[in-house]
């Protein structure tokens, strides 16, 4: 059953990048607040990328998995939730990549704590695109001092930026949002030429962030199904 969802998400991935004359972005499979037979199912059919937004979630699933076989075994695990610095120890230990990093002290915390004996720390500075007062993520000018901090620190790897724009239910707004993004990802990569990520797009406009330069879409609805108290309104889809 999540194995067509899987193609289909796939197959739309492919078709915007087509329309847009992009390559098609990574996929990252976003597994909150499902089970873990459900994480089993899509690792099985091949994904190999998922995201968390907490922390203690993503240890209890991991935990999990580890019971579940081959298959569920050697995923890639994203952080996209926003990190407390008093969990960066955990973090720096449960992930390959933590995309929500927007502050100096939360850099220094996870250099600090990702073990000797593991792989450099992926990181992407989640980006504050729509100046919201209520979201997390740095002011579009703090980009380049964030990304010094983390190219400076040898337990870390930059490799670019997140951003999750303001809910609107103008298309137009958030593909301008995309776009300004965009930008910015252009900026920091004229720089820093190896930043090779910019994760942006969710189940209900990853077509308009693909269209603006995505290269990894974080979907959950469309590959599980709608979360417990979600609301979707499948009658009237952003494109
Ligand atoms: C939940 C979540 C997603 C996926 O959202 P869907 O609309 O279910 O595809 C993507 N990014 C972040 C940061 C999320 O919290």
């Amino acid at each position: 059953m999540l194995v067509h969802n899987l193609n289909d998400v796939r197959q739309l991935l492919d078709n915007a990048a087509r329309a847009a004359d992009r390559p098609p972005p990574r996929l990252l499979a976003v597994a909150k607040s499902q089970p873990a037979a459900a994480v089993a199912e899509l690792a099985a059919a091949g994904q190999r990328a998922f995201g968390e937004n907490y922390v203690q979630e993503a240890a209890a699933r991991r935990t999990e998995l580890a019971t579940m076989g081959p298959a569920a075994a050697g995923l890639e695990w994203h952080l996209i939730g926003h990190l407390q610095s008093n969990k960066a120890r955990d973090a720096a230990a449960l992930f390959d990549w933590v995309q929500t990093v927007d502050r100096a002290k939360l850099v220094s915390a996870l250099a600090r704590h990702r073990r000797g004996d593991q792989l450099p720390l992926n990181v992407l500075i989640q980006v504050n695109i729509d100046d919201e007062a209520s979201k997390h993520g740095c002011a579009p000018d703090a980009i380049a001092g964030l990304a010094r901090e983390v190219a400076a620190a040898p337990a870390l790897r930059l490799r670019g930026l997140m951003a999750i724009p303001a809910p609107s239910p103008e298309p137009g707004r958030r593909r301008e949002a995309f776009h300004r993004m965009r930008a910015c990802f252009d900026e920091l990569q004229h720089a820093r030429p190896h930043i090779d990520t910019l994760s942006m797009g969710m189940s209900d406009d990853f077509p308009l962030a693909i269209a603006e330069g995505a290269t990894m879409v974080r979907i959950g609805t469309a590959l599980f199904g709608a979360r417990p108290g979600k609301w979707i309104d499948r009658a009237r889809p952003v494109l």
